[in-house]
């Protein structure tokens, strides 16, 4: 599993009219600027619904109270200006089935009809992986290694016997990987907005989450805090549902 931040939205200095965006975007320590663009961008977007732009309220002066109260009251739409984007590597298949649920990110996937599966890798499950230790655990993975080299056996054989047919590669992959289990890597780049992977979060940071996509949420989250911390302030370091 390998998780690539690609892109993200960059913040403008000269997008505000009448208004000094040098002075808002440096806190008392001259360095809030850098720490956070989406924040910013989202502060502006929120204050430019009410002209706020000279801080009234003193409680949110600041972009983590200013985006805290944002969060707070679900003025939501003002976090859909801004995106990230991910290239997602050696995740299954079984994980972007569940992942591209998620209607208001954007997916780009790697095409099984188009490029050749015949040397796929594979995840056991990492339920199963904990009982390696064990000789039944060390059994059914053995099982399951066995059963990765018959499926890319079978599909090397079904692509060779199609295109010997002169069906084209397309279609003699997109025959053969009828046989590839669930658990064959796949890559994937998803875009979206913070508010799509903030509800992102909320759905698959959860205990209640399948285990892969729980640890790829994980591994997102803080990415997404590393470019927008006070976006996902109130997100939980451990998965919702923890005790
Ligand atoms: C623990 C878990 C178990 C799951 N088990 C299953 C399962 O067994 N079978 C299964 O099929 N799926 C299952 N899912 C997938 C789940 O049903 C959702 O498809 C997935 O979580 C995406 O959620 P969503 O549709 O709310 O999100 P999105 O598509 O990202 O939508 C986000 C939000 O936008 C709004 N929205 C989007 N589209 C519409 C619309 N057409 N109409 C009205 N409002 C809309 C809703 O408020 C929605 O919550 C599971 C998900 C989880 C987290």
């Amino acid at each position: 599993l390998k998780v690539t931040l690609i892109a993200s939205t960059r913040l403008e200095q000269t997008a505000s009219d009448g208004f000094e965006v040098d002075e808002w975007l440096t806190d008392p320590n001259g360095t809030y600027y850098n720490k956070g663009e989406i924040d910013h961008l989202e502060e502006f977007a929120g204050r430019a619904c009410y002209q706020s732009w000279n801080r009234p309220n003193i409680n949110t002066a600041y972009n983590d109270a200013y985006m805290a109260h944002i969060l707070q009251v679900g003025h939501e739409s003002v976090l859909e200006h801004a995106t990230a984007a991910f290239y997602i590597e050696g995740v299954t298949r079984t994980l972007t089935h569940e992942l591209v649920r998620h209607r208001h990110l954007s997916y780009s996937q790697k095409s099984q009809r188009y490029v050749d599966e015949s040397e796929a890798e594979f995840t056991i499950p990492a339920d199963l992986m904990e009982f390696s230790d064990t000789l039944w655990g060390a059994q059914l993975i053995h099982r399951m290694h066995r059963h990765h080299d018959d499926a890319k056996r079978l599909y090397a054989d079904i692509d060779a016997a199609l295109r010997e047919r002169k069906l084209g590669t397309k279609r003699s992959r997109g025959a053969a990987r009828a046989v590839l289990p669930g658990n064959v890597h796949t890559s994937i780049v998803v875009s979206g907005n913070m508010r799509a992977w903030r509800d992102f979060m909320r759905k698959r940071w959860h205990v209640a989450a399948e285990r892969e996509i729980r640890e790829l949420a994980g591994i997102i989250l803080s990415e997404l805090r590393s470019i927008a911390a006070n976006t996902f302030q109130d997100i939980p370091e451990v998965p919702f549902g923890s005790e």
